[in-house]
């Protein structure tokens, strides 16, 4: 089967040139499912995976927007639709300067089997920009949010594509972005997710994705016999998903010692405890400011910047026993790895889309850890998203303690999924071969229902 990925990469690579987080998430899933179409032919004849790495639709448009000096800045819009054979297209915008085409595609692509792992009906995309939200003024984002939708509007609605936040995309952006939708379209409909919760949000869906992936944690030291509790835990990020992991790991009685923005890190090795977290909530989310700052008010941590030149991300370099990388892409590579390793760190949930790379995941893997891949660890965001497009199908309201317990349970059954799953194919303990196939099976299944189309 080897021969089978080599080929199969090759024809990937040559069709999709400059795109190497793509191929990144393409290669991971392809090695894992190659055993898969070993068993079943049927998926090989009708070419499902070869029809999975083209995406659907790809949507890319100008977003032209004036800055507050009566400047006009012009950025590109993107909404990549890849697969919507088991739901309407889901998954977030991002906003960040890095953003690319490529980028979108490996988000999107990850996407289609995370939200097939969630067991709700939601098929896979993703979308975003190269604006860069950090220095805008309040109505300079509002201004580019709603030149954004101008054009984002006529691809997408409540039972075709329904986007919601990631980096740079918050509760403020998803706002902007509906108020314009709902003027365009002149009707209110649930067709953003993570929206405020007088106007058809869900409780809890700002937490799901930090609480999902401590969840997913809880899980598999469960396999163990263990717990969170007493446990030190370096988390990096600090934005939506960083924060609600602190919070939750406070909950379930370990200690946070790190968090990090692109500037830097913190080390607190007194722990961030509920008033440092809302300290940073409130730095994060209200001031919008440094996570340098944390260190002028405690002075018991340490800040060290962000080194572009350096190997490895000294973050990942502290004695601890669990990691939940909760940034960006790649902020772990096999240098890290080692040192998370050598430091005694035996659990990895990742909050963040595709954090390791794929040498890193070798070594976890070898290694034998409690490694929760992200498109597991992470699907409680997106799994919570779909609890808002039902219960905005409904037009009611579940309470805290109702999303919540389903969140739980969903966390619970992805779990499940990945371990049997990991087992019936032969690798027992290996979460990633157990996320990707069985994400894929359901959405493979279902291609091969719907035909060729
Ligand atoms: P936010 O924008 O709220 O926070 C992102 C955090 O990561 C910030 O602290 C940011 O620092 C830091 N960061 C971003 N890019 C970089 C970079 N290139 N280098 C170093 N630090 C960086 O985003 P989210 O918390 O929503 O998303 C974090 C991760 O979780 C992403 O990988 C996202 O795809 C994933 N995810 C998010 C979900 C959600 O529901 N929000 C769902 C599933 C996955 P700074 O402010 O300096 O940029």
């Amino acid at each position: 089967m080897t021969a089978f990925v080599n080929e199969f990469m090759a024809q990937v690579r040559a069709k999709n040139p400059a795109e190497p987080e793509f191929l990144q998430a393409v290669q991971e899933v392809v090695e894992s499912i190659s055993v898969v179409l070993e068993r079943h032919p049927e998926y090989r004849s009708a070419k499902i995976l070869e029809r999975m790495v083209e995406p659907e639709r790809l949507i890319i448009f100008r977003v032209p927007w004036v800055d507050d000096q009566g400047q006009v800045r012009v950025n590109r819009g993107f909404r990549i639709e890849m697969n919507s054979a088991i739901g309407p297209y889901k998954g977030g915008l991002r906003f960040h300067p890095s953003v690319n085409l490529g980028i979108l595609k490996f988000l999107a692509f990850e996407q289609v089997f995370k939200n097939s792992l969630t067991t709700l009906p939601m098929g896979g995309g993703k979308g975003g920009s190269d604006f860069d939200p950090k220095g805008k003024s309040d109505v300079e984002v509002m201004r580019f949010c709603q030149a954004f939708m101008a054009e984002l509007f006529r691809h997408i609605g409540p039972d075709t594509d329904v986007p919601a936040g990631d980096i740079g995309v918050g509760g403020r952006e998803v706002g902007y972005l509906f108020g314009m939708y709902k003027k365009l379209r002149n009707e209110f409909t649930g067709v953003l997710t993570g929206k405020g919760l007088n106007w058809g949000g869900s409780l809890i869906r700002p937490e799901a994705t930090g609480y999902g992936s401590v969840y997913f944690a809880a899980e598999m030291l469960g396999t163990r016999g263990e717990s969170l509790e007493g446990k030190t835990c370096l988390v990096s990020g600090s934005g939506n998903v960083a924060q609600y992991t602190v919070e939750k790991i406070i909950n379930l009685g370990g200690k946070v010692v790190t968090l990090s923005d692109s500037n830097g890190y913190i080390y607190d090795e007194s722990g961030i405890d509920r008033e440092k977290l809302k300290f940073v909530m409130d730095l994060k989310n209200a001031r919008r400011g440094r996570m340098k700052e944390y260190v002028d008010k405690y002075k018991s941590a340490v800040f060290t910047p962000f080194d572009a030149g350096a190997e490895y991300n000294p973050l990942w370099n502290h004695k601890a026993d669990c990691a939940f990388p909760s940034a960006t892409q790649n902020e772990i590579n096999a240098k890290d790895a080692r040192n998370l390793l050598n430091n005694g760190v035996y659990v990895v949930s990742e909050g963040a889309n595709m954090p390791t790379t794929i040498d890193g995941v070798k070594l976890f893997i070898d290694a034998k850890i409690l490694y929760g891949p992200g498109k597991a660890a992470n699907a409680g965001g997106v799994a919570t998203s779909g609890l808002e497009m039902s219960q905005n199908s409904m037009r009611l309201s579940w309470s805290r303690e109702e999303v919540d317990a389903k969140l739980h349970g969903i966390m619970k059954a992805i779990h499940k999924t990945c371990v049997e799953t990991a087992d019936r194919f032969g690798t027992p303990g290996n979460y990633v071969n157990g996320a990707n196939i069985g994400g894929f099976l359901k959405v493979a299944d279902a291609m091969m229902d719907q035909g060729v189309v």
